[in-house]
């Protein structure tokens, strides 16, 4: 049992705590590194599922406390500007537009 040091694929470093045999604990830190760490896979959740905390900047030390309740301390940035490249925002604009087209087909039952 401890905690192991772990390089996801996505960048952030930090730590997971591992229990078990030793091999099972160098399969399961493996698996982890070759995967995105747990905060980048919660804001991308958040950003999937329209989640307001994923417009917070402080997003993934959010992330990383959710990840620290399941042992897992990930490193991140406290404050990360939030993505305004014209990709990101032609996905935010079309989300939006479906949003008003559901409230139109709304008004419309009426
Ligand atoms: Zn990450």
């Amino acid at each position: 049992m401890g905690w192991t040091k772990i390089d996801w694929a996505c960048g952030h470093s930090g730590e997971i705590q591992l229990y078990g045999k030793m091999a099972d604990r160098e399969s399961k830190a493996a698996f982890e590194a070759g995967r995105q760490c747990m905060a980048c896979w919660l804001v991308d959740q958040w950003e999937q599922n329209s989640d307001p905390r994923a417009k917070r900047e402080d997003r993934y030390k959010l992330a990383a406390q959710i990840a620290e309740g399941k042992s897992k301390r990930i490193k991140v940035a406290d404050a990360v500007p939030l993505k305004n490249d014209k990709a990101s925002l032609m996905a935010e604009r079309d989300k939006l537009v479906a949003r008003i087209a559901e409230i139109d087909a709304m008004i419309e039952e009426e």
